[in-house]
Formats: structure tokens, C-alpha cells, sequence
């Protein structure tokens, strides 16, 4: 595995190699099964894989975890390099932002709802360090997976927009056994604190299977909060349910709707979603 930290070696070395198709798979690192599956995807439907490494500071608010985020380094590479990814780029802040946050790049209107509503300028920065990425590196396809719901939306938007020839794949999210969707946040919980956070994933399930029975999108939420709210030991922060394709409101499951939502147990922030389909409905 060949290890890029600047962005002239980045380009140097993705020309020297011949393919027919670059996926890339951008990750902040602290890897678990959930970005394996990603770039295993990806070694699926591309001969050329690269993964980034960056723990970008411009999708963090003042008071969001920055600086305790969990990074380790030398154990990301190794995962990557027994997983054979060819190309790991692994930049410094000054090499992604070599004029400090000069550049702005929003999609004003996805970004303002759900977790942009909580953590404002969230997505400008995943937006901009995407940008940045895509210009590099020009890949085919990218890979993203469907916990972080909203940023699979705005990618494809703002692929859409900048009328770049890039795929995006969205990759099914991937679960401990009792259902916890895999973070590099996960960290940060201790033993009560996981379990208390199995709550979300379990009204999750509870609306799927409440579809079923009536197709009241709001109510169901409503129903949802009223359980979340009551949960102990855990903070709601949101909790809808959205038109899937493009997070706009749904009053009745009419086509597929998703249902998502964000708790806090104790200081950690977590997210989870559950895809409403229309198909197995009569
Ligand atoms: P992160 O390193 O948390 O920024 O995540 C990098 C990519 O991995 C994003 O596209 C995430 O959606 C994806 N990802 C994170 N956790 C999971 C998971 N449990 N299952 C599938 N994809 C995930």
C-alpha cells in the first residue's frame, strides 16, 4: 500500500497507475467493519482503491469533539494494508487547508434540517472537504455508507450540481449483534452507556414494523419521540420520518420514507436510520 501525505504524491502516484475504474473511499479514520464494508464494496466494482485518513476540522463545531476524536494512525494502516487498498492518502490539516478556511462550498437548504440543524456548518464542511477530494482525485465511484443517511443526500446533490462524473454508492450500514450501528464514536461509551444507547436502534425497528399497521407517518414519529423521550438515561435530540429520496416531508407512506434519528447518551452523539419501504405493504 502506497501512503500519499501531500497532494502532489496523491497525483503522482494515481497517474502512474493504469485502471479502468477509481473508487474511493473517504473515512476519519478509527476504522471499524462498517468502513471495511465500504472498501470492500469497492475492491468489488473498481480495480483501483484509494482511502483517505483525515480527521477534517471544518465538520466540527467549536464545542464538538475535534480534539478527543479517536486517532490511530498506525492501526488504520495496518487494517487498510491487510484489507489491500492500494493508495491510503493521509494529509495534514495544512495540506487540505494550506490558506486556513478560505473557500466556502453549502448546500443551504438539506443542510439546515435534521443534523444540520444541530450541528450548523456540519455539512459546509463535509461538503468542501468532499470537493476538495473529488478534485484530486476524480474518482468513478465513492463510497458512503447509509448510517450518515442526510450526508448520502447532500453528496449526491452536490455531485449533481458540480456536474462531476462520480457514482455514489451508498453501503448498508453494519451492526454489533445487539444492533448498535458501528462508530468511531462508540469509543467513547461505556458498558451501561452502550446499552442504554440500543434504544434508538430499537424504536427504529419498532417503526418498521408499525408500518404495517398504519402508514401515519406522523403519528408514528410522534409515537417514537414519546418513546425515546421517556427512555432513561438517554437525550433526544431529533427523531423523523422523511420522504427517502430527498429528506422532504411525508405525511403517509405513500413511497419510501426514512426514518432517522439522533440521541445523545450522556456527551456522545449518536445517529441511526431505518428505510421505510413501500414494496411489502399491501
Ligand atoms: P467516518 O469515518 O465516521 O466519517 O465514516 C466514513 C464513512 O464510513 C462514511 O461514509 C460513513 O457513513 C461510513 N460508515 C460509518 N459507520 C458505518 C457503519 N456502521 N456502517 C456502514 N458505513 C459506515
Amino acid at each position: 500500500m502506497l501512503i500519499a501525505r501531500t497532494i502532489e504524491e496523491l497525483r503522482n502516484t494515481i497517474a502512474s497507475r493504469s485502471y479502468k475504474s477509481l473508487g474511493f473511499v473517504p473515512t476519519m479514520g478509527a476504522l471499524h467493519e462498517g468502513h471495511l464494508s465500504l472498501i470492500q464494496k469497492a475492491f468489488e466494482q473498481n480495480d483501483l482503491v484509494v482511502v483517505s485518513v483525515f480527521v477534517n476540522p471544518t465538520q466540527f463545531g467549536p464545542n464538538e469533539d475535534f480534539d478527543k476524536y479517536p486517532r490511530n494512525y498506525s492501526r488504520d494502516i495496518e487494517i487498510l494494508q491487510t484489507a489491500g487498498v492500494h493508495i491510503l492518502f493521509l494529509p495534514e490539516i495544512e495540506t487540505m487547508y494550506p490558506l486556513g478556511h478560505e473557500v466556502e462550498i453549502r448546500l443551504p437548504k438539506i443542510s439546515s434540517i435534521l443534523c444540520g440543524k444541530f450541528r450548523p456548518g456540519h455539512f459546509d464542511g463535509v461538503a468542501l472537504i468532499l470537493t476538495k477530494f473529488f478534485n484530486i482525485l476524480r474518482p468513478n465511484k465513492a463510497y458512503f455508507g447509509q448510517k450518515d443517511y442526510q450526508q448520502t443526500i447532500i453528496v449526491k446533490k452536490l455531485v449533481e450540481q458540480l456536474f462531476w462524473e462520480i457514482e455514489i454508492v451508498v453501503c448498508p450500514t453494519v451492526r454489533d449483534e445487539d444492533g448498535l450501528a458501528k462508530s468511531s464514536r462508540n469509543q467513547y461509551l461505556s458498558a451501561q452507556e452502550r446499552k442504554n444507547a440500543l434504544i434508538l436502534y430499537q424504536t427504529l425497528l419498532w417503526v418498521a414494523s408499525q408500518v404495517s399497521v398504519s402508514r401515519d407517518l406522523k403519528f408514528l414519529a410522534e409515537q417514537a419521540r414519546q418513546r425515546l423521550i421517556s427512555a432513561p438515561s438517554i437525550k433526544l435530540e431529533y427523531f423523523e420520518i422523511l420522504r427517502a429520496r430527498d429528506l422532504e416531508p411525508i405525511d403517509f407512506l405513500v413511497e419510501n420514507a426514512i426514518a432517522l434519528g439522533a440521541i445523545y447518551v450522556n456527551n456522545t452523539r449518536l445517529i441511526d436510520n431505518i428505510l421505510l419501504t413501500v414494496e411489502n405493504l399491501n
